[in-house]
């Protein structure tokens, strides 16, 4: 989902406080791309090594916005709720 400039500004700020400027743990670069999207990690239920996918029903997810180091390639999620973007990390069975 497309994350408003706004947003994404305020998460790179928020990235930025917090880790005192990124450092890639790989290669040790420092320039990243932030990508101005909301991600979902979205977490099903499982019973032993089934998936239970049924779309009439609720998923785990946190949402996270990437930024990948411009140099190795890799790549680090972070929690838009814990840098303040928005309200809700998650649905769980709570919510259904
Ligand atoms: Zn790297």
């Amino acid at each position: 989902m497309k994350m408003s400039m706004e947003n994404a500004v305020k998460a790179l700020d928020a990235i930025n406080e917090k880790t005192k400027g990124l450092q890639c743990p790989m290669c040790q670069s420092r320039m990243f791309d932030l990508a101005p999207v909301e991600l979902q990690i979205i977490g099903y239920d499982r019973e032993k090594n089934d998936l239970n996918i049924s779309f009439g029903d609720r998923v785990d997810f946190v949402s996270v916005i990437s930024a990948t180091c411009k140099n190795c390639g890799y790549t680090a999620l972070f929690n838009l709720k814990k840098l303040g973007i928005i309200e809700s990390e998650f649905n769980n069975s709570n919510n259904k």
